[in-house]
């Protein structure tokens, strides 16, 4: 049998960049779970926040999690799939999506990742108040003043602004 051309698997060889032809380096993951490749002829300057070089990234797909959780609509085991752009959600296990047909089968239950609050026993260096942890959705951390609240009316933050990103 003819084997395919340019059907590069994950047996040790390395990929190349599309741009340059370069290899591309070691996979990297970021603070919030994803996960990339840089292309190796590139390299992050945090002093001028550019790429030297050859700039192209390759986004890896999160492999999805199995939770300890239970669907509420049908008892199935849950997932948690992080996105190509950073989102979390769980989605019921049995969901699945078939590209040929473009349908989706099985359970749609579907629970988008909020954020997360947690008082922390530290006081904010501006007002004297408690300090929480706020966890986004995508995984980011910020310690802020627990007097700081977002007014949706307004659209604007009330109380004291301190923030400190993690
Ligand atoms: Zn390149
Ligand atoms: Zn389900
Ligand atoms: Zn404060």
């Amino acid at each position: 049998m003819a084997k395919k051309n340019e059907e590069v698997k994950a047996d040790g060889k390395k990929e190349v960049c599309p741009k340059c032809g370069s290899a591309l380096g070691e996979v990297v993951t970021t603070k919030s779970g994803k996960k990339f490749q840089r292309c190796s002829a590139g390299s992050w300057n945090a002093e001028t926040r550019q790429v030297d070089g050859c700039d192209y990234i390759k986004w890896l797909a999160v492999e999805p999690q199995a939770l300890d959780e239970k669907c509420p609509k049908c008892g199935a085991p849950l997932l948690l799939v992080t996105t190509r752009f950073g989102k979390r959600m769980k989605k019921c296990s049995t969901n699945t999506w078939d590209p040929k047909t473009r349908t989706a089968s099985g359970c749609d239950y579907v629970e988008w990742m909020k954020g997360t609050t947690e008082e922390l026993d530290e006081t904010c260096p501006t007002c004297g108040a408690k300090l929480v942890l706020f966890t986004s959705s995508s995984g980011k951390k910020l310690k802020k003043c627990s007097t700081n609240k977002w007014d949706p009316e307004t659209k604007q933050a009330t109380g004291c602004t301190y923030v400190q990103w993690q």
